[in-house]
């Protein structure tokens, strides 16, 4: 390998530059070139490319977001887009590609190593933590203290006015966030989109909070389909329960974004640096992930096609007890 091409794509999540970073210095230490992609696959199709050296990525470790850019790219999808993309990275002399996302990146680039003879690594970045091969994604632990931060603001007002705030995080198809911030916050009651949970069983939870003279209570709700979102859940409860003062709070988009914490921007350089250091062993179609404390490979066909359902069960428990 010669030069090794490095984009992200898919939403952005904090410590996708610390990954960048560790990436291009890795290679460059190994004296492998490096070209950065800019949004995505939309900038290998359309040839967005440039060449990278060890002071492009100086100062990006503590900022949130991508410098590279991201994108959703649907011409990616099609064989056309895709022969596009392999002839803009021949031309370039990339010769290796890494690509920073979520499982629809790593699509992405099973479905371009199965057509092209183009070795990949994929590191795991986005704020869901939904994905197969890694016990936590880049930019979880950012997201879930963001969260945290604010459920934490927003308590000290509902327990001012004794008011039952519906508090609606990202995690359309993951209830990672929810359950996690759920638990470090001491929300009274989460929803989550991998657990049904019936409008009347959450009403007896909030009725016996109130029993116990609870002076407010959150509910967290993952966004989503499932249970209609924040402002849904909240008009249905109120319809039946009327005792406290009721608000919604939807924290949105400021989940994505902020400064790496210290375990994102460690996980991301670790996950960066192994990223570089297979490629070079001859290591292919392969996701890097954390688990146990160690850096793990799993082949893309394992990782993307495997039962991704991985909600501590324990935890949810534990959340139950303690909202008593
Ligand atoms: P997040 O989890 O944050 O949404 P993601 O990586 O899953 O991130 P997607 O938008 O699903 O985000 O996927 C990113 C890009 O990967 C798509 O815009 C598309 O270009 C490419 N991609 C996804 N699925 C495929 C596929 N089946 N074939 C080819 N390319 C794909």
């Amino acid at each position: 390998i010669k030069r090794i091409g490095v984009l992200t794509s898919g939403g952005d999540a904090p410590g996708m530059n610390a990954a960048i970073r560790a990436v291009v210095r890795t290679a460059i230490y190994h004296h492998i070139e490096v070209t950065g992609i800019y949004r995505g696959y939309e900038g290998l199709i359309e040839n967005d490319l440039f060449v990278m050296d060890s002071r492009s990525v100086s100062s990006i470790l503590t900022q949130g977001g991508t410098i590279l850019k991201s994108a959703r790219c649907p011409e990616f999808r099609t064989k056309e887009g895709r022969a596009t993309a392999y002839k803009n990275l021949k031309d370039a002399n990339i010769d290796a590609l890494v690509t920073i996302g979520g499982d629809g990146t790593f699509t992405g680039a099973e479905v371009f190593s199965d057509e092209y003879d183009i070795p990949v690594m994929c590191i795991p970045g986005t704020i869901d933590n939904d994905l197969f091969g890694t016990d936590y994604t880049i930019g979880y632990d950012t997201a879930n203290n963001t969260v945290i931060e604010a459920i934490d603001k927003i308590r000290d007002t509902a327990a001012s006015h004794s008011r039952l705030f519906f508090v609606e995080v990202m995690g359309r198809d993951s209830g990672c966030i929810a359950l996690n911030a759920g638990v470090a916050a001491g929300a009274e009651a989460i929803l989550m989109p991998e657990k049904d949970t019936a409008i009347d069983e959450l009403i007896q939870m909030l009725e016996e909070g109130m029993d116990k003279n609870k002076s407010s209570m959150i509910v967290i709700v993952a966004e989503g389909e499932k249970n209609g979102g924040a402002y849904h859940v909240a008009k249905r409860v109120k319809e039946k329960f009327d005792f406290f003062d009721t608000k919604v709070s939807i924290l949105g988009h400021l989940q994505r974004g902020g400064s790496p914490s210290s375990f994102d921007r460690i996980l991301a350089t670790r996950m960066g640096y192994h990223a570089v250091k297979e490629l070079l062993k001859g290591n292919s179609k392969s996701t890097i992930g954390f688990k146990g404390n160690q850096i793990v490979t799993t082949p893309l066909h394992v990782a993307l096609h495997s039962d991704v359902f991985k909600l501590d069960e324990e935890l949810l428990e534990i959340s139950k007890v303690m909202s008593i």
